[in-house]
């Protein structure tokens, strides 16, 4: 199993660990990989660090979270563009568009940002890890200046099945990643998302330390709760878990080539 998007240094601190071994010694279960995401300027050095300490079960990614455009700044760019050729990194992200509630930067600014950042991961070859938030229009024209082939993953995804046919047509290498909040009893929309997605371009993970999925709502998200995820996806594409497992780690594993 892998968890292909979560971000253990705000998990550990969120959940009051000393490190990741105390972590994964709390957890039932933990995921043999994880692509871990540094997406704000303080968070950065935290993710690729614990990823140097751990490079036998992790991968990392990096970029400029669409809620923090204002940080970014053509020295933060220069950092991002020489991480790419670290061997632990596979992808330029979180990055994209975020419209959720009225306190969020500028669109004009978060989608300079996008641009500049989808034109350097693009440059470089690197697969791109999207953000994007309630900002289907103008998230779509960005994703269609996109060279033809260019891999990203649609993280998280909790938008509706029109945009998501959309992107889905686009020629672009796409997976959609889906979350714990496919488990949430409400989100019965979400979980019909996971029946319009080819099995061979799903991906799953937990963004933890966000949406813990059912059975563990309330408690701080890990990566060791793919395993909950997974299982709904397993059971809305009509597959044995251990199937899903399988397919989902290979389409990871291609698409962040690790
Ligand atoms: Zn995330």
């Amino acid at each position: 199993m892998i968890d292909s998007h979560c971000h253990l240094p705000w998990t550990i601190e969120k959940g009051g660990f000393a490190d990741l071994e105390a972590l994964k010694a709390s957890a039932e279960r933990w995921p043999e990989w994880t692509v871990d995401c540094g997406c704000e300027t303080g968070e950065i050095d935290k993710t690729v660090a614990l990823c140097e300490a751990h490079p036998d079960s992790m991968r990392f990614a990096v970029g400029i979270h669409p809620l923090e455009a204002k940080s970014y700044s053509d020295e933060v760019e220069r950092k991002l563009v020489g991480l790419m050729s670290h061997p632990l990194c596979v992808a330029w992200g979180e990055i994209g568009l975020d419209l959720h509630g009225d306190d969020v930067p500028d669109l004009a600014l978060q989608v300079e940002v996008c641009r500049r950042q989808f034109a350097k991961a693009a440059e470089l070859g690197k697969t791109i890890t999207l953000h994007a938030r309630e900002a289907d229009e103008p998230m779509l024209p960005l994703l269609k200046e996109l060279p033809a082939g260019q891999k990203l993953h649609l993280h998280c995804y909790t938008g509706g099945a029109e945009f998501l046919r959309e992107v889905l047509a686009l020629p672009l290498d796409l997976c959609v990643g889906f979350t714990g909040a496919i488990t949430f009893p409400k989100n019965e929309a979400l979980r019909q998302n996971v029946e319009i997605v080819p099995l061979d371009r799903i991906l799953v993970e937990t963004d933890s330390p966000y949406l813990a999925p059912v059975p563990h709502r309330g408690k701080v998200c890990h990566p060791g709760y793919v395993f909950d995820v997974a299982r709904v996806v397993a059971e809305r594409k009509g597959v044995p878990p251990e199937e899903l497992d399988r397919i989902a780690s290979a389409n990871t594993r291609r698409l962040y080539g690790f």
